[in-house]
């Protein structure tokens, strides 16, 4: 059983203890979305609460990068099993935190499954490279070796597959981690913590600090830290990136999104809406990968958008924990206020307005929630098309043809995900070769690519050059040794 998620005010985790965040910490509340019911109170670490935990990261790196891959490795296997024997809390944890529904946060579970899974395999993944015969007697070989202490720094949207995307692998590796998780869903990291712990990782291996951009602005400045994982919204990710790499340290920085959908004439009307619906609205449309912009292309815009419509109108919004609910709550009461700001805004520059989930009745309950919305005849012009909304409000423009809409697509600053529905190999691949995005889904409404692939965002979407998991999340956990030998 969990103690720390059971809690009024969360611990941070440091040296394998549980130990309250500095006497100065202020706390803030963290609120069940769908009820308002406050689940614990986060503490706002401060530069010491910091500073211990990368000094037994520090201490823990040199028995913990020595200890044999595969003893490594063997811990790993233990947590997956113990993962999959919680799954079903995992789930409720996320749901309860979070909001999205429980399907969807039974789902991310087996996301966050499938990077320990893939970080199990570090003996594989870790071999390095030789060639016996460079010159006369001469041979070369290349070792990988961790790089030190990893900060993860992580967002509220995928409480548990996002750290996942970062800790099992950098920890596999041979690496030390900190995690300071989202102020806005901290406990399910708790539970992650209590969870490896009890797989057998030792003490110091992982650590957790709670708080924000305090001890974000620590971690990109700490001599000790040489390495930065980063998951969160645009402008935070850029500054990162800067700032850690301002600071000699290599960085990774996943970050927001604007992903189009496009939709040709001889798309399966019905498999489309039904993706469609699921991509713009799951996760109450909080997804990097969620489906924020339709782009119609001829004579298909309006049957779709009729179809469109009636499925949304059919959606069951509430809270996520009770069955059938397909849409929760958004995040918190400043997230849905600024959603309905830009609702506001899509009036006032001349979109349609075909739905409005301003007016779902559930609004008058307690909770978050929105219903999802539908705007018509938008424009690249637009403010709701250019911006993140990131919440179930979606977008249609119509377009006559093909390359009009990847010319659109592409003026878009992000390029996390885009997707085709169409029935023509000739037009999927054009779309392939032409749309500049790093994450392309056909007939599929979120192509988000599984723990084995790089999670590979373009523009603004990410910044530095490898990205998480798979083989780059493997080369930017590790460094390389050249060596170059005379045998004779
Ligand atoms: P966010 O940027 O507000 O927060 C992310 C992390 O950064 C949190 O831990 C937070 O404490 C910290 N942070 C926030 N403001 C900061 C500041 N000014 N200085 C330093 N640190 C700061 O993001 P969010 O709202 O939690 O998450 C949603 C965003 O994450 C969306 O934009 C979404 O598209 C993006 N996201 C991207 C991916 C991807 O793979 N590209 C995946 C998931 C989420």
């Amino acid at each position: 059983m969990s103690t720390q998620t059971n809690i009024k005010v969360l611990k941070n985790f440091i040296n394998g203890e549980w130990i309250d965040a500095s006497p100065n910490a202020k706390t803030i509340p963290v609120p069940n979305p769908a009820t308002e019911e406050i689940l614990a109170f986060v503490p706002l670490s401060t530069k010491s609460d910091l500073e211990n935990a990368v000094k037994a990261a520090k201490n823990a790196f040199t028995t913990w990068s020595k200890t044999p891959v595969p003893k490594r490795a063997r811990i790993l296997f233990s947590y997956q099993q113990l993962l999959v024997e919680h799954w079903d809390e995992l789930a409720n944890l996320i749901t309860i935190e979070n909001g999205k529904s429980y399907n969807e946060a039974y789902g991310e579970v087996q996301r966050g499954i499938e990077c320990v899974e893939f970080a199990a395999g570090a003996p594989t993944l870790m071999m390095g490279k030789q060639l016996p015969d460079i010159a006369t007697n001469i041979e070369s070989a290349m070792y990988r070796y961790p790089v030190g202490v990893v900060g993860g720094i992580t967002p509220f949207n995928f409480p548990m597959m996002v750290p996942c995307w970062m800790f099992p692998l950098a920890i596999a590796c041979g690496n030390t981690f900190i995690l300071k998780p989202s102020e806005r869903t901290p406990l399910l990291a708790n539970r992650l913590a209590e969870l490896f712990t009890e797989a057998g990782l030792p003490k110091g291996v992982f650590n957790i600090v709670h708080g924000a951009h305090e001890i974000v602005n620590e971690l990109l400045q700490n001599k000790d830290v040489p390495a930065i994982s980063f998951v969160g919204s645009q402008p935070v990710a850029e500054y990162v990136y800067k700032t850690a790499s301002a600071n000699g340290k290599r960085v990774q920085a996943l970050a927001g999104a604007k992903n189009h959908s496009i939709v040709l004439q001889d798309a399966n009307l019905e498999e489309t809406v039904k993706q469609i619906v699921t991509a713009a609205y799951g996760s109450a449309g909080e997804r990097c990968m969620a489906c924020s912009v339709v782009v119609a292309v001829g004579d298909i815009a309006d049957p779709l958008i009729e179809k469109l419509k009636i499925e949304a109108d059919n959606i069951t919004i509430g809270n996520g924990l009770d069955e059938d609910v397909f849409l929760g709550p958004v995040i918190r009461k400043e997230h849905r206020e600024r959603t309905e700001q830009y609702i506001e805004c899509g009036i006032q520059e001349g979109a349609i307005l075909l739905r409005d989930g301003r007016n779902d009745l559930i609004r008058k309950e307690k909770g978050y929630f929105i219903g999802p919305t539908i705007f018509d005849n938008v424009n690249p012009s637009m403010k709701i098309w250019k911006e993140e909304i990131f919440a179930p409000v979606l977008s249609i423009v119509r377009v006559e043809t093909l390359e009009e809409a990847i010319e659109l697509t592409n003026k878009s600053d992000f390029g996390n995900g885009a997707c085709i529905f169409t029935d023509s190999a000739s037009s999927i691949r054009y779309f392939r070769d032409n749309i500049e995005v790093g994450m392309l889904g056909v007939n599929i409404g979120v192509p988000a690519p599984m723990a084995f692939f790089p999670f590979s965002g373009w523009k603004n979407s990410f910044y530095g050059d490898l990205h998480a998991n798979g083989a780059d999340g493997v080369e930017f956990y590790t460094r390389k040794k050249m060596i170059t030998s005379r045998l004779e």
